[in-house]
């Protein structure tokens, strides 16, 4: 299969609609990101790599790191997680409150905000450094000691997050955390400011598309873990678009704010698309347009 040329004609696919869309401004930090930027890469079990437009250039990894974060407490071996997180679509914004009450503190699935905080406070838990576990585990698989946290955008969203610092307290007070509230919040707008490009994310995915191997041979998820990411991901990955994502791309996937999408297809490889124009669900206009064209023009889907 010529990737080159399908990424080609992925990009210009998207073309059309880059621009289109807001940037993530209710993180100050991230406000004057270009939302006409594009960039996207493909890595393959086997170790190629390719990529087209800004596939190198590192972008804000946001909510692409709640898949991290969730691998690696499974990894650590958190048997209890799935007690304190669901794994139900929640049909609602990735930030919303409004569940939380009803249904006593347990997060609908580990990646909304809410259960990322949750996952977070476990990797916390288990690890006691839940950002140098994440940090530690990108540079690793992409290969990359370039991978950092941007400080200033960690900052900058610290000074800004009422709506998460609700969210944690709020799980708090029903007992789902068990680290100190600033503790988590400290370590969740770390990993999510982690600086990285779709060449370094696609890289990283291939875990998942390798059913839990490492990019070294070793496991870090059971077959059986990884095909229960993968299954989440799909439903839950892209929040309340969860259903239009699989619909055009057809591929497990997480989105994050800072216009970034990482999808598995299971035993194949990873695709990252990044550009910053978000819909109203939080999702890069951009890379959904381009994994969409990628996904239809080749065989790379689980369906
Ligand atoms: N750090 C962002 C937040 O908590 C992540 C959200 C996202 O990427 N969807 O709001």
């Amino acid at each position: 299969m010529n990737y080159q040329q399908l990424l080609d004609e992925a990009m210009e696919a998207a073309r059309p609609v880059l621009g289109r869309g807001r940037v993530a401004d209710y993180i100050p930090a991230l406000a004057s990101a270009d939302p006409g930027a594009f960039g996207m890469a493909l890595a393959t079990v086997a170790g190629e790599v390719h990529g087209v437009g800004e596939w190198v250039r590192q972008f804000s990894v946001q909510s692409v790191s709640k898949l991290f974060t969730l691998a690696l407490a499974l990894a650590h071996g958190d048997g209890e997680l799935w007690k304190r997180v669901g794994r139900e679509p929640s049909g609602n914004p990735f930030n919303s409150l409004i569940q939380l009450e009803t249904e006593h503190g347990i997060p609908r699935n580990p990646f909304i905000n809410a259960g990322a905080l949750v996952v977070t406070d476990a990797l916390q838990t288990l690890t006691g450094d839940a950002r140098g576990a994440v940090l530690d585990f990108l540079r690793a698989e992409s290969g990359n000691p370039r991978v950092s946290i941007d400080d200033s955008v960690a900052d900058s969203e610290a000074h800004h997050g009422h709506r998460n610092a609700a969210l944690a307290h709020f799980i708090a007070h029903f007992g789902n955390l068990h680290n100190p509230v600033e503790t988590v919040l400290e370590h969740y707008y770390a990993h999510c400011a982690m600086a990285a490009s779709c060449r370094d994310l696609a890289l990283v995915g291939t875990f998942l598309a390798r059913h839990g191997l490492r990019a070294d041979g070793t496991r870090l998820l059971s077959r059986s873990d990884a095909k229960r990411v993968n299954a989440v991901l799909l439903t839950c990955g892209t929040y309340d678009a969860a259903g239009e994502f699989a619909y055009r791309v057809g591929l497990p996937g997480k989105s994050g704010v800072g216009g970034g999408i990482l999808a598995i297809v299971p035993g194949r490889g990873a695709l990252c698309a990044w550009s910053p124009g978000l819909d109203a669900a939080g999702n890069s206009i951009g890379a959904m347009a381009a994994l969409d064209a990628f996904t239809t023009r080749s065989d790379w889907s689980v369906f």
